[in-house]
């Protein structure tokens, strides 16, 4: 890779959206953006002849959408590219498209359905998750895919990692081929299934290498990590040598169905591989040893707290699981010595009517990781504190959040210790503490714009302190007035009564 420009997510914090953006062509432009599991945004333009360009092998390849298809689109339509991605290509190919987007309560699993089977619907696009869902609905009604959908022939999946056990799993359930891709929000979708449901990178209008010691080098057989990725053909966005922060393995073998395009399979996050003694265990290796199960749950999750790995499955209530049995099964299939599973019954781990009435709305998650959770034990040791009133020792746990994890809410729970402090403290004492305590509420606020508890904390010492030595009635009733627009719990009216 010759351009020395590269991308990465925290180079695209620094850069407005807007500078990336190149528009020269005389077309309409979609933006789209994504909020992973980092916390940080990224974000990518579209021209339509780009989104046309990068879907064209769903109308060569794999699914082979023409106009004979009714394709039902379950992608989420707000921000988010798959949606956007398919629907290009569904017109392309002059499909009929029935919009349902993800979360949101307008189309539930149940209507869905029965749009299917009214509207004959004979390809679905959406989230692995969304399809598990789906088949649950049909489940629970007693309906059998091929006689109440007898039209449906394919998925088209995007948004997860999709194991071959996993879309095993699907396709055995259903009776209908499930066709992935794969993309990222900042560069699109580089990867496809074909008919034989091997991964290809499109390789016409993407380049790949990975990166090491500076320089850069064709992907290598077997699991790369550090790579980076540009869309040749976009002309809309200036992101080049993307740094997908994902592991993708490049198989060795070639694709019998004619296509030479390099076969990969996208194995997962970086920041979701789980490490134990020598070993790392990805998105891919999880998937793969839970649908191989002899009783695959209806929903999982893992959590993950340095070297312990606990794996939560919730199984319906006609199914009799032995929990040791599984536990083993999942020891000897991720060939690890020690995971603890935990069984929940239907309803223990997740509530049924809140899935299938309201969808959820957001990405689903599948690992709790290490640093989500001592972030979050560290925040509730110094909640803890606070209650206590141990001020100080309070304020070293969030300050070391801060410091360790440059974790956003820790700066509200400093700006309300040292704001409780200085409560608890003679006038004079107060005024000593004022610099510290405008700062970090300045700086929780900044940081948390759209924080109910930030602003309610702002307000709070706008309105305590005296005007003289920087309190302000005016702003306090707007901090208060966000802060309950925002959906803050408690009652503040006495204050806003106050101050009106
Ligand atoms: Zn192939």
């Amino acid at each position: 890779m010759s351009e020395e420009v590269v991308f990465s997510k925290k180079v695209l914090e620094d850069k407005s959206q807007i500078e990336l953006l190149d528009k020269e062509i005389d077309q309409s432009i979609t933006y789209v953006e994504s909020s992973g599991t980092s916390g940080i945004r990224g974000y990518g333009w579209y021209s339509e002849q780009d989104l046309e360009k990068m879907s064209n092998h769903l109308i060569n390849k794999g699914v082979q959408l023409s106009e004979n298809d009714t394709i039902m689109i379950r992608f989420p339509y707000t921000l988010s590219l798959p949606a956007h991605l398919i629907e290009a290509s569904a017109r392309k190919s002059k499909s009929i498209i029935v919009p349902v987007s993800s979360r949101t309560e307008m189309a539930p699993y149940f209507k869905l359905l029965s749009l299917m089977k009214e509207l004959e619907v004979t390809v679905f696009a959406g989230n692995p998750r969304e399809i598990e869902f789906l088949f649950e609905a049909l489940s629970i009604q007693q309906l059998s895919p091929k006689e109440y959908l007898p039209k449906l022939r394919a998925f088209v999946t995007a948004g997860e990692v999709l194991s071959y056990n996993r879309k095993n799993y699907i396709e055995l359930n259903w009776g209908v081929e499930v066709f992935n891709l794969y993309g990222a929000t900042e560069v699109g979708n580089f990867g496809y299934t074909c008919k034989y449901g091997m991964m290809h990178i499109d390789e016409e209008n993407f380049q790949i290498e990975k990166e090491q010691e500076g320089a850069f080098y064709s992907l290598s057989k077997g699991l790369n990590k550090n790579v980076y990725i540009t869309n040749k053909s976009n002309c809309t966005s200036k992101i080049r040598n993307y740094e997908i922060e994902d592991i993708i393995e490049v198989l060795s073998e070639e694709c019998s169905c004619g296509d030479s395009n390099t076969l990969i399979q996208a194995r997962g996050r970086l920041g979701d591989v789980i490490k134990i003694s020598e070993k790392e265990i990805d998105m891919y290796d999880i998937q793969e040893a839970i649908y191989a199960l002899n009783e695959v749950p209806f929903f999982w999750e893992v959590h993950v707290k340095d070297e312990d790995v606990e794996i939560r499955m919730e199984y319906n209530i006609d199914k009799s699981i032995n929990r040791s049995e599984v536990e083993q099964e999942l020891k000897d299939k991720l060939e690890l010595l020690s995971i603890k599973v935990l069984i929940f019954k239907e309803g223990e781990l997740v509530n049924r009517g809140e899935i299938f009435k309201y969808p959820r709305s957001r990405k689903p998650i599948y690992i709790y990781n290490s640093r989500e959770k001592k972030i979050q034990a560290e925040i509730e040791l110094g909640k803890q504190e606070l209650q206590n009133k141990n001020y100080k020792k309070a304020k070293l746990y969030f300050k070391n959040v801060i410091k360790e994890y440059d974790f956003s809410e820790a700066y509200i729970w400093l700006a309300a210790a040292i704001g409780l402090e200085a409560d608890s403290k003679s006038l004079m004492e107060k005024i000593t503490l004022y610099p510290s305590l405008k700062k970090y509420t300045e700086l929780a606020i900044q940081r948390n714009p759209y924080d109910s508890f930030a602003h309610y904390l702002l307000g709070m010492l706008l309105y305590k302190t005296p005007e003289e030595i920087g309190g302000n009635r005016k702003k306090a009733l707007n901090h208060f007035r966000m802060s309950k627009y925002l959906g803050y719990k408690e009652d503040i009216s006495v204050y806003i009564e106050d101050l009106t």
